[in-house]
């Protein structure tokens, strides 16, 4: 299945049928599964065999987005989620324990954050922040027990990008884990595993899913390091519901067209900002004027579907700006069918200070857009109208 392309790997990559042949791959609800005998249930509890045995563990569904979100993105195999967050937690909480470091890109998700500041520590686990456009912070920032280096390229919301392959040689050199949150870019756009990283993890509460439904969490990488994840998450229990895994397989048969769409929508925005006199600065991997642009395009497939600028004027100039939307929904969510306006400084990140939210880019004018599949014109047409 791995030598087809892309497309025909996420339509094509299906369940077994069942006796009823259907063509779409129907929703499996059942929290367990039946045994032949006594001998079939020991040798499955033994795993000296494959077969479903509790849906904490496997069910056709998860294995089904498993298997095929490992081809899309040329893993051995992967975990799936209840959300984006348990991905996280889990992989950090296998990997790491009390007296370890990770390194961490500065600007990650809210709550991969939160996680880093104020859950790991409890158990004696430390981290430090290194910036995605100075590498020098990334060589300097390894410590003798640096067990993890966990990244989000592109960032959010600046829009900062490092060298995936570069770091996952400095990862290699010094025996460190490299943990890519790849949410962003999807497996259309970005394949870090190819890349030399170790691990590489989605929420697929974003992109994959693309309409706004659900929550999810995906795993990949090797099958050794994918044993250590089962072994932890077998017993602490994220799961994923199979109805989740259901939706979200479906919703891959349609990422790369999906993603070819909000990347060309979002260039187009891109362009046009970079136009308009009362628009202090445009970030976006693929325009020109991007500082790690070359990076971008040598590790990119595309730009992806997130536009972030800065309005002249500061704040007042961008709650005017979202006021003035008709079309856009004001939300912190990305990723969707529907384009969105959020304003970082007072909504995502309202709880760092001034000086934390400059370095990592977040200024007062500045708004970040997750530009939809809606017509083009029409987003343009609400743009220039709300920046007028
Ligand atoms: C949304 C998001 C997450 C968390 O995912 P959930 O599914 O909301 O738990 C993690 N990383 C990035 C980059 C995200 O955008």
């Amino acid at each position: 299945m791995s030598e087809e392309n892309f497309e025909t790997i996420a339509i094509r990559l299906q369940a077994e049928r069942s006796q009823y042949k259907e063509h779409s791959v129907p929703l499996y609800l059942t929290s367990s599964y039946k045994f032949d005998d006594a001998e079939d249930m020991r040798a499955l509890f033994a795993a000296e065999k494959e077969g479903n045995v509790y849906s904490r563990y496997a069910n056709p569904n998860t294995s089904e987005l498993i298997e095929k979100m490992a081809a899309l993105e040329g893993a051995e195999t992967g975990w799936v989620t209840a959300t984006g967050m348990a991905a996280i937690f889990t992989t950090l909480a296998t990997f790491l324990q009390n007296g370890d470091h990770v390194l961490s890109s500065r600007s990650v998700f809210g709550s991969t954050h939160q996680l880093l500041t104020a859950v790991f520590p409890k158990w004696g686990i430390t981290y430090s922040y290194a910036d995605l456009d100075k590498p020098e912070q990334w060589t300097e920032g390894i410590k003798e027990n640096t067990k993890v280096i966990f990244v989000e390229t592109p960032s959010n919301p600046g829009i900062d990008i490092i060298d995936l392959q570069w770091l996952a040689d400095l990862a290699k050199e010094h025996k460190i884990l490299l943990v890519v949150d790849n949410c962003f870019a999807t497996p259309y756009l970005q394949q870090p595993l190819k890349l030399g990283a170790d691990i590489s993890i989605h929420s697929a509460t974003k992109y994959i899913d693309g309409q706004g439904r659900t929550l999810g969490g995906i795993i990949l990488g090797s099958a050794e390091l994918m044993k250590q994840i089962e072994g932890f998450a077998r017993h602490s229990g994220p799961a994923m519901s199979p109805f989740n895994a259901w939706l979200l397989s479906k919703s891959l048969e349609t990422l790369a067209v999906r993603m070819d769409r909000h990347c060309e929508n979002a260039l187009k925005v891109a362009t046009f900002l970079e136009s308009q006199s009362n628009v202090k600065k445009v970030m976006y991997p693929f325009l020109q004027s991007h500082p790690q642009y070359e990076i971008a395009r040598k590790q990119m497939k595309q730009g992806g579907g997130i536009v972030t600028f800065v309005i002249e004027g500061g704040v007042q100039a961008a709650a005017g700006f979202m006021d003035k939307l008709k079309m856009f929904s004001i939300s912190a969510n990305l990723g969707d069918t529907r384009s969105i306006a959020t304003h970082p400084a007072t909504s995502t990140h309202s709880k760092l200070t001034e000086a934390q939210r400059q370095e990592v880019g977040i200024e007062q004018g500045t708004i970040r857009l997750s530009i939809g599949l809606e017509h083009v014109d029409d987003i343009l047409k609400d743009i220039q109208q709300a920046l007028s």
